[in-house]
């Protein structure tokens, strides 16, 4: 956690007493949390947060690098600490389960990609919706 705070200290910003909750909520978080979610653990806290102050910090902590934001397939973001190595999704349609991946062969396209047509690549989302092994019903579709 110390690292994290020295990084928003050395990026000039304020580390408010509300953005350190919103970051210790996706810390210990092993989930893939709405804004909804993170108000909902962050008001069992601080009763006083409001939800623009979860939104305006999940908004700087992401502007910092701390925190990555997932489209999941609905039409709202999923927040998570960010991790060193890229990965992306699955989320089942049934369950609602999320799987992580990493496709290292699809950074290496986007890198192409951004080096011949000299693009500067700002966001990227890879996501594949479905039915986990547990709620489909035997066959893959992906043979
Ligand atoms: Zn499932
Ligand atoms: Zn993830």
């Amino acid at each position: 956690m110390d690292e994290y705070m020295e990084q928003i200290r050395s990026s000039g910003r304020r580390l408010t007493r509300q953005r350190k909750l919103v970051l210790e909520i996706l810390n210990d978080s092993q989930e893939h949390l709405d804004a909804d979610m993170i108000y909902d653990r962050a008001k069992s806290v601080d009763p006083n947060i409001g939800l623009a102050t979860v939104y305006r910090s999940l908004a700087l902590l992401k502007e910092i690098g701390l925190v990555q934001e997932h489209r999941l397939g609905e039409n709202h973001g999923h927040f998570e600490k960010t991790q060193p190595t890229p990965h992306h999704h699955f989320t089942c349609l049934k369950c609602g389960r999320v799987i992580e991946f990493e496709a290292p062969q699809v950074i290496e396209a986007a890198y192409k990609l951004c080096e011949n047509e000299g693009l500067q690549v700002t966001e990227m989302h890879l996501h594949l919706s479905g039915y986990c092994s547990q709620c489909h019903e035997g066959k893959l579709n992906c043979e």
